[in-house]
Formats: structure tokens, C-alpha cells, sequence
């Protein structure tokens, strides 16, 4: 065993520990990364990035169906998965490439291992090298959930696996009613498989506004997917062509491919947090205070490993306000408020701030806000697809409080309103905006009439 001497040594090179890494080594730390499988982490290699690829993958057939209201005659048109996932996997390895490249040009010493606490101030790496560092940084993400308990759970992939199917399948059940199940239940359909989305709740989504859930269910299933909801798999059987589900009740249900998105868990196993001191919460997150650092002094944890809000730009920004408030020695606290996120479904569902029930359940006296309208492209198409965009708004100061499109680009439409949110606006300062016509974000500052109740 050798010794080596970092000022950080950063466990997890996806999106917190890179930017984590790039912007101590700016303030002249000597910097070391481990990453023991890819640099660019769940985001880039298996999350985000991918995922997005496959949406727009997905929403060709909308393209080619719309084009004709539009005088243009569209040929037969046909579909290769395989080179679509070989396209995908060639820009994921250029993006690999950057990201190992970025922390290169920073000066970071990049380790391509598993590491593994063991003691304060000591990493031990899978290549049998052992580090000691002032400061560690713990950044080793999160895993998906797998069924754990049901019969032939084996038989089951997760979005782990789903970038790398050597085949399209016929028909596909995706099991769970969060970010990851809808979105893939919408490609996979927009793909042309036959799909079923299987959730345990009466509703897909908990958490976000409710008008956004039903609209999205009702979206979904105008899309040919076939929604089954309060519904509990008990187990997978192989069977000719593919799996025979056995669901609560009794019934079964024949498919070719189950994809299960029940949720995902901090990657805390095997890393010796207790040999170190660092406490854990009930799911295995690393508890952390404001500023990143964990119940053992130097050792501070960012992104989903911490599970408070798990997501890219978050994780981003977490890293990047630790090595500040360590080696800026500027302390920074992120701003967990007015986080926007969206749910790259077809349609797209994007939102920021409250929704109307968390604003009413804080005890907000609100104001609505409300458009469904039928975009101006869904005219000459002729599909019957409505858009759906929402105000909540306190009475009190008529502060937005929050912001929901269901729609195109409604991501694109929600990250600009999250500045106005982030700036405090009230809705008189939406109603002063002149709007950019025609667009379907001019009706974010074209809303004139409280929504009244039938
Ligand atoms: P990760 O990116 O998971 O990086 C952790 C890294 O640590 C991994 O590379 C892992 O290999 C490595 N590692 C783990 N243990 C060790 C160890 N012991 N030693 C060395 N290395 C280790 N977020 C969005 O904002 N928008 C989206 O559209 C979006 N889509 C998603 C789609 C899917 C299918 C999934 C799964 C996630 C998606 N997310 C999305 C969430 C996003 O990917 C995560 O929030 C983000 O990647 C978290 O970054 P992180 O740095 O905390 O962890
Ligand atoms: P989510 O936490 O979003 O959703 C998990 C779903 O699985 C819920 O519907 C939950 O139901 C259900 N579930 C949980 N446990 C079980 C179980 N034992 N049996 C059956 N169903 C179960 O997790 P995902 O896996 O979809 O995604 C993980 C995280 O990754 C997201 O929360 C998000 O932070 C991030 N992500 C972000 C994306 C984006 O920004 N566009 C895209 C993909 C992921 P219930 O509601 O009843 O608890």
C-alpha cells in the first residue's frame, strides 16, 4: 500500500463530486476523485442525458403524424432501436470523455476505483491504495429500488438496465407512478410498444399539484397507454415470449418486459460510514447540515447520497457550494426553495414553487389562475391534446407562489418563470409583462380572471 496526500478527496464522480472537485482544485486544493464505474455518474451515463435522447427519440411519431395537416406527405417511416441505443451510447462516451477530461485540465488526479472509508481522514481504493485527506467529500449518488420480496424478482429491470436492451420489446409493464416510470411508460409507448403503467396509488405523481396528476393520467391514457393504478405486483413468471405477473387479487397479466421505477436509495452500503462516524437516516441518507458536513468533522456529503432533493442542477449545486464554503472560504448555503423540475413525459409536465395544495396547506389564502387551451399547432394537425398552465397565487401579497404547464416545452417554459419566482414576482408584475405572441407561454402573463369554482 502507498500513501498519497490530498487537501479533498472526492468518493463519486457523477454530478455533485465533479463540480465539487473542478471547483476546489480552481482554489488550489490538491484534489483526487475516485468513480468506480463511470465519470459523469447517473445524470450522464445512465440518467438525465440519456433519458432525454430517448424522448426526443420518442416524439418523432407525433412529428410525422402532425406534418400532414401541414402539406407535407410523409413516406413510411420505420424505427431501429439498435441504432438509436448505438448513437446514444456514442454521445454518452464523448460526454464521459469531457467530463474525465474537465477534472484532467483542473488538475485533479482522476482514480478509476471503488472507494471505502476507513478512519478519519482515510480512504482505502479497490486497487489496494490507501488516501489520506484533510477534507472528504462523499458523492456516491443513488441506486434504484429493486422488488426485493416477490417471487421471480429477478426477471425485473430497472433503468439501470432499460438504456442497454438489445431489443425493443412488444409490450411493456413499467411498474411505479413517479418521474422515472412515467417518463419511460411515454417513450416506450411514443416508441410504439404497447405499454401499461402499473402503480400502486390511485394517482401517478404524489406530490405534485393535483390538476397536474389528473391531467397527466388523463394525457397519458388518450396516448394509448393503459393505466392501472391501485395495483400490487406479487410476481413474475417466466412464460413463452416473455413474463406472466401475478397482481394482488389474483389476476395475471402477460408481457414481454417488466421495467420497475419504484423509487430510488442513497448508495451508502459498503462505504465503512460507521468505522468513520457518519450518522445515517432511515433510508441510508447521509445526514448533513446546512453547509454539506456530516457528524464527522471534514467528512461532508452532496447529492442524492444525501437525499434531500434528488436531482441534477441540486446535486450541481451542492457541490459547488461546499468547495466554495471549504476552499473559497466563502460560506454558502443552498437554496432548497423554488427548485423547478419537470417530468420529460409526452406531454411534458413542468413545475415550480407550491402547489395548491401545499400552498393551502401552509396556510395560504390563494388565488387561481387557470388556462387549458389547444396549442396552435394542434389546429392544422388536428390532434385533440389540450395544454394546461396554472397560477397559485397569494392573496394576501399576490406573490406567485407557484407555476405548472402541462404541455410542449413546457420545461423550457417553467425554468424561465422560475426566475420571476426566484425575484419575488407578484402577478401584477406577470400582467405588466407584454407578451411574446403567439406563444404558449404568453398566457402566463395574458391571465386576467380569477378562476372561480362551477
Ligand atoms: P450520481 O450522479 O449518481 O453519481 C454518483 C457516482 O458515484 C456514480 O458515478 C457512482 O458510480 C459513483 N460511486 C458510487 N459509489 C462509489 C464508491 N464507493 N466509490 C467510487 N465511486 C462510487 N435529474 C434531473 O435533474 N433531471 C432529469 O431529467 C433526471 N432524469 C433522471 C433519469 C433517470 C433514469 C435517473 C435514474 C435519474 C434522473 N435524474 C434526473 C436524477 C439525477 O440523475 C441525479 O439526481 C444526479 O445524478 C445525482 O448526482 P450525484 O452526484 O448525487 O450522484
Ligand atoms: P420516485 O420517488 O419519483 O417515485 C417512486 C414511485 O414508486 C412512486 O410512485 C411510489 O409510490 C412507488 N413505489 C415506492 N415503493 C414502492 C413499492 N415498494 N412497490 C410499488 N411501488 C412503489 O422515484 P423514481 O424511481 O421514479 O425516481 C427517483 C428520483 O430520481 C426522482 O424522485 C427524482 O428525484 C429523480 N428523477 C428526476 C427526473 C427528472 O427530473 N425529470 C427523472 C427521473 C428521476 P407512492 O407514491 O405510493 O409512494
Amino acid at each position: 500500500m502507498t500513501a498519497t496526500d490530498y487537501d479533498l478527496f472526492v468518493i463519486g464522480g457523477g454530478s455533485g463530486g465533479v463540480r465539487a472537485a473542478r471547483i476546489a482544485a480552481g482554489y488550489g486544493a490538491k484534489v483526487g476523485i475516485a468513480e468506480s464505474d463511470r465519470f459523469g455518474g447517473t445524470c450522464v451515463i445512465r440518467g438525465c442525458v440519456p433519458k432525454k435522447l430517448l424522448v426526443y427519440a420518442s416524439r418523432y411519431g407525433d412529428d410525422f403524424e402532425d406534418a400532414r395537416g401541414f402539406g407535407w406527405s410523409v413516406g413510411d417511416t420505420s424505427f431501429d432501436w439498435a441504432s438509436l441505443i448505438a448513437n446514444k451510447d456514442r454521445e454518452i462516451a464523448r460526454l464521459e470523455r469531457i467530463y474525465e477530461g474537465n477534472l484532467k485540465a483542473r488538475g485533479v488526479t482522476t482514480i478509476a476505483a471503488r472507494a471505502r472509508l476507513e478512519g478519519p481522514g482515510v480512504v482505502a481504493l479497490s486497487d489496494a491504495t490507501r488516501i489520506k485527506a484533510r477534507t472528504i467529500l462523499i458523492a456516491t449518488g443513488g441506486r434504484p429500488v429493486r422488488y426485493g420480496d416477490i417471487p421471480g424478482a429477478a426477471h425485473i429491470v430497472t433503468s439501470n438496465e432499460i438504456f442497454e436492451l438489445p431489443r425493443l420489446p412488444k409490450r411493456i409493464v413499467v411498474c411505479g407512478g413517479g418521474y422515472i416510470a412515467v417518463e419511460f411508460a411515454a417513450i416506450f409507448a411514443g416508441l410504439g410498444v404497447e405499454t401499461t403503467l402499473m402503480h400502486r396509488g390511485a394517482k401517478i405523481l404524489r406530490g405534485f399539484d393535483e390538476e397536474l396528476r389528473d391531467g397527466l393520467m388523463e394525457a397519458l391514457a388518450g396516448r394509448g397507454i393503459t393505466l392501472r393504478m391501485d395495483t400490487v405486483l406479487e410476481g413474475v413468471a417466466e412464460c413463452p415470449g416473455g413474463f406472466n405477473l401475478a397482481l394482488r387479487g389474483g389476476e395475471t397479466v402477460e408481457t414481454e418486459l417488466v421495467l420497475s421505477a419504484i423509487g430510488r436509495e442513497p448508495a451508502t452500503h459498503d462505504l465503512g460510514l460507521e468505522t468513520a462516524g457518519v450518522r445515517t437516516g432511515p433510508r441510508g441518507e447521509i445526514i448533513v447540515d446546512a453547509y454539506s458536513e456530516t457528524s464527522a468533522p471534514g467528512i461532508y456529503a452532496v447529492g442524492d447520497v444525501t437525499d434531500r432533493i434528488n436531482l441534477t442542477p441540486v446535486a450541481i449545486r451542492e457541490g459547488h457550494a461546499f468547495a466554495d464554503t471549504v476552499f473559497g472560504k466563502k460560506p454558502v448555503k443552498v437554496d432548497h426553495s423554488l427548485v423547478p423540475t419537470a417530468v420529460f413525459t409526452t406531454p411534458e409536465l413542468a413545475t415550480v414553487g407550491l402547489s395548491e395544495e401545499a400552498a393551502r396547506a401552509q396556510g395560504f389564502e390563494i388565488d387561481l389562475y387557470k388556462s387549458r387551451f389547444r396549442p396552435m399547432r394542434n389546429t392544422l394537425s388536428g390532434r385533440e391534446e389540450r395544454t394546461f398552465m396554472k397560477l397559485v397565487v397569494d392573496a394576501a401579497t399576490d406573490r406567485v407562489l407557484g407555476c405548472h404547464v402541462i404541455g410542449p416545452d413546457a420545461a423550457e417554459m417553467v425554468q424561465m418563470a422560475a426566475i420571476a419566482l426566484h425575484l419575488g414576482a407578484r402577478k401584477a408584475d406577470f400582467d405588466a409583462t407584454v407578451a411574446l405572441h403567439p406563444s404558449a407561454a404568453e398566457e402566463f402573463v395574458t391571465m386576467r380572471d380569477k378562476w372561480v369554482a362551477p
